[in-house]
């Protein structure tokens, strides 16, 4: 394969930063971290066939998968600095590779993230990236803070890229689910909340594979419970449009991954120190709300009355997958 030629056209593409000692070309990268913070770390894989469907733009795949990656350094509140990226590809369609560098690197230039180095394989299609980025000692933000009687926050709105797969799977061609897939394709990493979250939340997570699934990570991790009132749950418009049973949305809403939101906790008095960061960087949140003693998650509606859970909380690795 022409691999040498690809990895020269990525290396072209990588931007500079002062940070990086030495980036594509030697047998390993080496990066010079700034003092005091430490080194943030996540890798994320995406499968054709399990993450993707066959026939996903390959600019789309690029964009992605760097993109689940800094949602991940956003929930820690961290801040990108580079990245690796490990492509195994089933020919030597160069087209096809240079769209994936594009969309990858229309995203890593947003935030200033270098290409520092990776790999080339032959076979089925797949795409794993490594994202490194720092935080200040200490300052990142974990599952494991969230306290009773803390609010429950969530960024943005819920539901929009399971809403465009729902579409998708029912029949309705991709190219009329709008707004809605271009959430599934390019979602957009909160970087800027959960910087500005640093000190202020007492735990972060970004949402994935589903709402109730991830909240879930974080009662865990703080072992406490939540009462999560339904009928204030963010929606976009485009899913209010598009998804017309509002039962069918508010599961969508509950259970649906690949929104890349961040949900997060913080105790009440910070109400208007979070609104105010969060307007800083222009990022909408939502109170949905708040954590309980016990481990036990309930769902309350408008009326205050308790309705059951959902069977599944969201994606289920291993079990779910077959895009
Ligand atoms: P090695 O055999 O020592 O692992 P490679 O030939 O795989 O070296 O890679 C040569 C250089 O190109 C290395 O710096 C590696 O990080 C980089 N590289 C290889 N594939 C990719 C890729 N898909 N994206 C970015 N850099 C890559
Ligand atoms: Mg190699």
């Amino acid at each position: 394969m022409a691999e040498f030629a690809l990895i020269d056209r990525f290396r072209q593409r990588a931007l500079t930063r002062s940070d990086v000692a030495l980036g594509i070309g030697d047998d390993a990268a080496l990066l010079d971290p700034p003092k005091g913070q430490s080194v943030v770390l996540a890798v994320d894989t995406l499968v054709e066939g399990v993450h993707f469907p066959k026939g996903v733009p390959a600019s789309a795949i690029g964009w992605k998968a760097l993109a689940v990656n800094l949602s991940d350094l956003a929930a820690m509140g961290a801040t990108p600095a580079a990245a690796l990226m490990a492509l195994t590809l089933p020919d030597d369609n160069m087209a096809f590779v240079d769209e994936i560098g594009a969309g990858f690197s229309a995203l890593a230039d947003t935030h200033r993230v270098a290409l520092i180095g990776g790999d080339t394989t032959r076979g089925p299609l797949s795409i794993s990236v490594t994202v490194v980025g720092y935080v200040p000692r200490g300052a990142a933000l974990l599952r494991s803070g969230a306290r009773p009687g803390d609010d429950i926050w969530v960024t943005g709105t819920l539901g929009d890229a399971a809403g465009a797969l729902a579409l998708w799977k029912s029949g309705t061609p991709m190219l009329r689910t709008g707004a809605l897939r271009e959430r599934l394709d390019r979602p957009a990493p909160r970087l800027g909340a959960g910087h500005a979250l640093r000190g202020k939340a007492s735990a972060c997570i970004d949402v994935s594979d589903g709402f109730l699934s991830d909240l879930g990570h974080i009662l865990a991790a703080s072992g406490v419970g939540a009462d999560v009132e339904i009928d204030i749950l963010p929606a976009s418009s485009a899913l209010v449009a598009a998804i017309e049973d509002p039962h069918a949305r508010r599961l969508l809403q509950l259970t649906g991954g690949d929104d890349y939101e961040l949900c997060f906790t913080a105790p009440r008095k910070r109400r208007d120190a979070i609104q105010l960061a969060l307007d800083a960087v222009a990022t909408p949140a939502t109170r949905v709300g708040s954590i309980t003693e016990g481990a036990r998650l309930r769902l309350i509606d408008a009326d205050g009355l308790q309705v059951p859970t959902p069977e599944r909380r969201g994606y289920v690795h291993f079990a779910d997958g077959g895009a």
